[in-house]
């Protein structure tokens, strides 16, 4: 093996990622291509380092004509890609020569051997050891405080939640040994990011028994500080999570202003991260969107792999539902699943609670469930979860009710339709959503606050004196009240 790498080897992966930067997103390219480093070039085969087999099996799997395509425009025809994988724990030694394996790039119609990242069914690999084992190192015991149901096996895998997913199964079969660490897991409220991480943690206990693994909110960890700093054991509070190793802190957004937890929490991550000890992060919001959070935490949550948790389509609605009602052993008709799915569209625990909610009211008035009865309990449910609309329905709705294209709502014409049209939509989602003026105003081609303003009062005058006006106004809301 060749200790240094050829200089025309570097500048043919150089120009291969050029090409790469053009077809892919800049997060994918981030995540994906940066950390790929050239190895050698060898009768037109060219050897590529990943950081960990399922970043391999990730690049195969969703990249693979491209990176085909990319090498023979680079290297010609024959080209071909060879893998190697570093699979020691990169955190505990980095100057250790990686154990390597070469892989053989396979062509798109022969992916026979390729185990996709995210089967829930395959054990962890023979040969992964348990990181964590120190022999002769008495393990401190204590309760992981997880919730026994928030696993991998009752989690429904969708396009809403994929990389998230299988980056975390990545995770629980080797926890401290990917790339993604820490695994940092973003998106708004009920979209299961506290089941993702608990699944994680949940997984690599029963996998690996010797691993100790801790769950704690951040407002949790706020107030064992705040104790610890009370009763002078600060200490104790800080070997205490040191001695962890899978970390599990959720909606780290909590210590955002909290100057001495980030301190204290910037050190426990130092220690663990250095250790090689596994760290899975959540928030309601990406890292860079972290407002009161010190730069140097920030930076380095982005060390791993940060990524986000959408709403489910419906047809993952639907399954979520009917994985739910099959774990709790509940039947219903298939078309009032389907009702309930394709109305409640905010989150799953609101879809969860739409679910229990008809379930309740029917055995209180003793009545057989059937859709008319749904859709008049869902009446009031959907009525009362209104806050929970989007911006982007509202807009939706307007442009539908105005004739004004989506472009020319949030653009910049000040033509007196597109004006007014867009002053209506600022006014509803100042009404029906949860949303700061300011972010209002970004999602109007970023506006500023006092637009927003503006327009909210410029509304509710000619609501009160312009009769066409008002009964415009009012038909865009039942438009609206109808969706929601
Ligand atoms: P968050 O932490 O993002 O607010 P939770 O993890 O608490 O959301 O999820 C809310 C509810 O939805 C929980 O009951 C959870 O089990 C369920 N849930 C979320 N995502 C899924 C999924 N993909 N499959 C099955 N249930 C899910
Ligand atoms: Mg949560």
């Amino acid at each position: 093996m060749p200790s240094v790498v050829q200089p025309e080897v570097v500048n043919i992966w150089h120009n291969c990622l050029k090409i790469i930067k053009e077809h892919v997103n800049q997060q994918c390219f981030k995540t994906w291509f940066e950390p790929i480093r050239p190895v050698k070039l060898e009768d037109s085969v060219l050897t590529i380092q990943v950081p960990s087999q399922f970043f391999y099996e990730w690049l195969e799997e969703h990249y693979v004509n491209l990176l085909s395509k990319t090498i023979h425009q680079e290297l010609g025809s024959n080209a071909r890609l060879e893998y190697r994988i570093v699979i020691e724990n990169k955190s505990t030694n980095n100057n250790s020569t990686p154990f390597t394996v070469n892989k053989p790039t396979h062509t798109n119609d022969a992916p026979g051997y390729l185990k996709k990242p995210n089967q829930p069914e395959s054990a962890p690999k023979e040969g992964i050891k348990n990181p964590f084992v120190i022999p002769g190192l008495k393990k401190m015991q204590f309760d992981s405080q997880l919730n026994q149901n928030y696993t991998f096996e009752t989690y429904v895998e969708g396009d809403c939640n994929q990389l998230a997913r299988s980056a975390g199964f990545a995770v629980a079969n080797n926890p401290g040994g990917t790339a993604f660490n820490p695994l940092v897991l973003y998106g708004g409220v009920g979209l299961g990011k506290t089941h993702l991480a608990q699944a994680i943690g949940n997984f690599a206990k029963e996998n690996y028994p010797s691993v100790s693994v801790l769950y704690v909110s951040s407002e949790k960890f706020c107030n064992q500080f705040i104790d610890a700093v009370k009763y002078g054991s600060i200490n104790d509070f800080i070997n205490f999570y040191q001695l962890v190793d899978i970390l599990i802190v959720d909606d780290v957004q909590f210590f955002a202003d909290k100057d001495r937890t980030q301190d204290i929490f910037f050190h426990v991550f130092n220690h663990l991260h250095q250790s090689g000890k596994q760290i899975i992060l959540t928030s309601d919001r990406p890292p860079k969107d972290m407002h009161g959070m010190e730069e140097r935490l920030i930076s380095r949550f982005k060390w791993g792999l940060t990524t986000d948790l959408q709403i489910p389509d419906y047809e993952t609605r639907l399954a979520i539902l009917e994985k739910k009602m099959h774990a709790e052993g509940i039947e219903l008709p298939r078309e009032v699943v389907e009702y309930i799915s394709y109305v409640v569209t905010t989150n799953i625990r609101e879809l969860e609670g739409a679910l229990i909610t008809i379930l309740a009211q029917a055995s209180l008035m003793k009545l057989e469930i059937d859709l008319p009865l749904t859709k008049k309990i869902l009446k009031n449910f959907i009525a009362n979860s209104q806050k929970s609309i989007s911006i982007d329905l509202i807009q939706q709705k307007v442009c539908e009710a105005s004739g004004v294209a989506y472009d020319q709502l949030v653009g910049k014409s000040r033509k007196r339709e597109f004006v007014q049209a867009r002053q209506i939509a600022m006014h509803f989602a100042k009404q029906y959503t949860e949303s700061s003026l300011k972010s209002i105003g970004r999602a109007f081609g970023g506006r500023d606050h006092s637009t927003v303003i503006h327009a909210c009062q410029t509304v509710s005058n000619l609501y009160d004196t312009d009769i066409s006006f008002q009964q415009m106004v009012d038909n865009i809301e039942k438009q609206i009240k109808m969706s929601m």
